[in-house]
């Protein structure tokens, strides 16, 4: 499949790891939008928040789960804004279901 995620998964591309384990990998987003911002996705492909369905809502369950892990090991202290966009009106550009962990600074309040 010719996915970016997909292969950032299998290694085919690089990536600077945050946590991986069987089920997800996380690693820091390439143009970063906050002091600290990385991209956590499940390993099997789902393409976005719109495919969330019975049979894969355990791994984001998991994803959930491992946020706070992820989020330290990232050097995150004092709260962070989980991010994902979903379809063309939210400017996904990579269709393949990532969580953004933004911190390490005061962000925004508002979003737009
Ligand atoms: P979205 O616009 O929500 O689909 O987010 C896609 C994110 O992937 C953007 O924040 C990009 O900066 C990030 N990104 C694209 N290519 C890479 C890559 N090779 N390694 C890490 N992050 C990437
Ligand atoms: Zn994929």
């Amino acid at each position: 499949m010719n996915c970016l995620f997909c292969k950032i998964v299998n290694g085919e591309i690089p990536s600077n790891k945050v946590y991986e384990d069987d089920k997800i990998l996380a690693f820091y987003d390439i143009n970063p939008e906050a002091k600290i911002h990385v991209l956590v996705v499940p390993k099997a492909h789902i393409e976005s928040a719109n495919d969330i369905t019975e049979e894969n809502s355990i791994t984001v369950a998991y994803i959930f789960e491992k946020i706070p892990v992820i989020a330290s090991r990232a050097g995150i202290t004092n709260g962070y804004r989980i991010i994902t966009n979903s379809g063309p009106d939210s400017c996904q550009s990579v269709m393949h279901l990532h969580f953004h962990i933004l911190g390490g600074e005061k962000l925004p309040e508002h979003i737009r």
